[in-house]
């Protein structure tokens, strides 16, 4: 699989997170396209095609989970992997994230070592 053409969306209202994470994917090739917000996010989704969706469960306009379900119910969008980004490491907000269809967790603070290789993970079982 050639990861320069796979398209990633970063839903993320920090921007220091943004960045690091918009910085490290672009470094390995990645597309990426950043989302604040959950309107963005949905523009977003109209517009372009996207591999994999990495989504901040703590969004200012919207809740990430309920986010997440709405994007899992249209059918032009279910089958793209959505990632969850979490601050909250507990096993509780996991099982939250996979029950409204996360195909995977990463947790804040993002380990820059791993966070590539994580999303190679999803991707590879997406497309597998
Ligand atoms: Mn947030």
């Amino acid at each position: 699989m050639d990861k320069i053409r796979e398209r990633v969306l970063v839903v993320e209202d920090n921007a220091m997170n943004m960045e690091l994470v918009s910085d490290l994917l672009i470094a390995q090739g990645f597309t990426v396209m950043g989302a604040e917000d959950a309107d963005v996010c949905w523009a977003k989704l109209r517009a372009n095609a996207f591999d994999l969706i990495l989504m901040d469960l703590q969004l200012p306009d919207k809740d990430g989970y309920t986010l997440v379900r709405e994007i899992k119910q249209d059918p032009a969008l279910a089958t793209i992997p959505i990632v969850a980004l979490t601050a909250y490491a507990m096993a509780g907000d996991q099982d939250k994230a996979l029950a409204a269809g996360c195909a995977g967790v990463i947790t804040k603070p993002i380990d820059t070592q791993k966070i590539t290789r994580q999303i190679e993970h999803y991707l590879k079982r997406a497309n597998s």
